[in-house]
């Protein structure tokens, strides 16, 4: 019988000695969310390569445009931190607010009904564990606390073979999409008010490269169960990405690819012309039934060793 080991940070992960879940078995530090998305529309996280054809240079009907560029991880952080917020929340704990206490909010009784609905002050928490709840340490404080999660821009490309998922990078093409707002009056005979311009991508499909800097299997259950909420909820205006919320953009599938595959494996996803091997689905049945609900029970017990604060709801727990 082997011993049980893991080189996850003082933790054991609790699962049957033959199964593969400790760090060198994964894909470890770093873990792929999958993406596909049909329209995005970031606001202003997009950054263009100017070394291809950039916005400069874009003309709206050259279907042969082929922009590169990127997509801001602001935007990205934003809404996995968002869905971490509610893991957390539905799990009958509280959230550290992603603002700072001391911020001049524009609305103050917003901040303040955050406080009494799921959410902490930021950092209250390090009052309690020394790492301070399981958002702040994985997201981090502004300042002296870098968080351990660290978050990358997606790099895409119209052009397939540009796209290396391994480096966290999707393939989508780049639009701006005018319209005009006309006039409703009969008398104006429906001349254009105002010139709208909005930067979208279509079709994304790619990875969001997360590296850990810290080993703590609850972070990895934490992404875990946040990618699956946000992808179970992916149509609700609060837990779309990005801005055109209600034209349907930013309804993200998303999900952590399995962190037990290889790296051709990985690569394999994305690859149209290839199916999914038998490794990879005894992978995904050991990942399902095992690893997977080991690294939750992780991020259940740091929430609950922690969190008295906020009733459990009922039927709480992981999704
Ligand atoms: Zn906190």
């Amino acid at each position: 019988m082997t011993e049980k080991k893991s080189v996850f940070e003082g933790a054991e992960l609790d699962v049957e000695d033959d199964v593969p879940c400790s760090a060198e078995d994964l894909l470890f530090p770093d873990l792929f969310v999958g993406l596909e998305i049909d329209l995005l529309s970031p606001g202003d996280g997009i950054v263009t390569d100017r070394h291809h054809a950039s916005a400069d240079r874009y003309e709206a009907d050259d279907a042969m445009n082929q922009i590169e560029g990127q997509i801001s991880p602001f935007t990205l952080s934003g809404w996995l931190r968002h869905g971490c917020e509610q893991v957390v929340q539905v799990a009958g704990a509280s959230a550290c607010h992603p603002g700072e206490s001391n911020a001049d909010y524009m609305r103050k009784d917003v901040y303040e009904r955050d406080l009494e609905s799921g959410y902490h002050e930021k950092g209250s928490c390090l009052e309690d564990h020394d790492d301070g709840c399981v958002v702040y340490d994985l997201f981090g404080g502004f300042g002296d606390r870098p968080g351990s999660l660290l978050r990358r821009p997606v790099s895409f490309s119209p052009i397939r073979r540009n796209v290396d998922v391994l480096d966290g990078e999707a393939e989508a093409h780049y639009r701006q999409v005018s319209s005009q707002v006309r006039s409703r009056n009969a008398e104006d005979g429906g001349q254009p008010l105002r010139h709208a311009e909005r930067d979208v991508l279509g079709n994304v499909e790619g990875t969001w490269k997360l590296t850990l800097r810290d080993a703590k299997p609850e972070f990895v259950g934490l992404v875990l169960e946040a990618v699956s909420y946000l992808d179970a909820h992916s149509d609700e205006f609060a837990f779309q990405l990005g801005g055109a919320r209600n034209f349907g953009g930013g309804i993200a599938d998303a999900w952590v690819i399995n962190p037990l595959y290889s790296e051709s494996e990985v690569r394999r996803v994305f690859d149209r012309a290839k199916k999914v091997t038998s490794v990879m689905e005894e992978k995904d049945e050991t990942w399902r039934s095992e690893c997977r609900p080991a690294f939750v029970r992780a991020l259940q017990a740091r929430v609950a060793a922690r969190d008295g604060d906020v009733p459990v709801p009922d039927g709480g727990g992981s999704a």
